[in-house]
């Protein structure tokens, strides 16, 4: 493939194509081969660094961790968003807490009931870059119904009370800022944000590279929420591929009170969910179900 101009200004963009390899938290790393690097910015948060690469279009990494690829992004995204908002029969009033990519809001605002997303992202230069990076998921951040505010995610829910109906943990691994969307406080303030019949979810990372952290995660939800569920979704750029998400609901049970029809019927496309996808997520293998024993 040809290689198209590079810019010159970014610091450690390369003539050559190279490598770009995300050293994983066990011993396992992740290399897409790429063109050069388009953007690099530390922030006071974070490395924000973004690439083309050959097989997976633009990347963005954030402190050398892969977060979304243009080209599998459709999956952790559609997987993190409708999988709740069909859970829940009118989702009106949405929190994102992370994912300033817009990838989650650009989901949610396919649901029609859906009045208010507020998107709460600590480092504003994620949202910058990727408005320019990957405008074809950010520019759902201008949507009059969407909210954004930069500031830390465990910081502004523990003024919210029973107010929302999803609440979407979108974070990146448990490093630096994120450490703390981990941790149970956080967790118990986000159970306080919801209404009667809310709905938390959040990115539970990969049973193969964090199965402590699955262990923990679900001992936190299950002392809150009367339902509690992992599902998963095959992701090629994460860890090990695989990906779990923890669904913590006050009501509405994702496998019983789901509704194949209106999934069916609905008027905007997706590309990996779908009403047998929804069900089929909810399957765990037996050793997943073996750490949650
Ligand atoms: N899909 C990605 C993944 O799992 O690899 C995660 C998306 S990434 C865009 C997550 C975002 O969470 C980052 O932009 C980061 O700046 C933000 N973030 C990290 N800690 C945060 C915090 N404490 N409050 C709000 N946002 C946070």
């Amino acid at each position: 493939q040809e290689k198209s101009e590079v810019n010159t200004d970014i610091p450690n963009s390369s003539k050559e194509d190279f490598w770009f390899t995300e050293y994983g938290p066990t011993n396992t790393s992740i290399s897409l081969r790429v063109k050069y690097k388009l953007f690099e910015k530390e922030t006071p948060y974070q490395k924000i660094e973004i690439f083309d690469s050959y097989d997976y279009g633009r990347v963005m990494a954030l402190d050398g961790f892969i977060m979304l690829t243009e080209k599998d992004e459709f999956i952790y995204h559609e997987m993190i968003s409708h999988v709740p908002l069909f859970t829940h029969p009118e989702p009106k009033y949405i929190l994102v807490i992370g994912g300033g990519d817009g990838g989650a809001v650009r989901e949610i605002l396919k649901h029609k009931s859906v009045e208010k997303v507020e998107l709460v992202e600590i480092d504003e230069e994620v949202v910058n870059a990727s408005k320019i990076y990957f405008p074809q998921i950010a520019s759902c951040l201008e949507d009059k119904r969407v909210e954004i505010k930069f500031q830390d995610g465990v910081e502004f829910i523990k003024s919210k009370k029973g107010v929302y109906d999803i609440v979407l943990i979108d974070s990146p691994d448990p490093i630096g800022p994120a450490i703390g969307l981990f941790e149970e406080d956080f967790y118990k303030n986000a159970f306080f944000s919801l209404n009667d019949s809310g709905i938390l979810v959040a990115q539970s990372e990969s049973p193969f590279v964090f199965p402590d952290l699955i262990k923990r995660v679900y001992s936190i939800f299950k002392k809150y929420f009367p339902i509690v569920y992992f599902y998963l979704a095959n992701v090629p750029t994460y860890a090990s591929g695989v990906i779990s998400f923890i669904l913590g609901s006050k009501k509405f049970d994702p496998l019983k009170n789901f509704d194949p029809e209106r999934v069916r019927g609905f008027d905007a496309s997706f590309r990996y969910y779908n009403e047998k996808v929804h069900l089929a997520s909810f399957a765990l293998p037996n050793f997943f179900t073996e750490l949650l024993k």
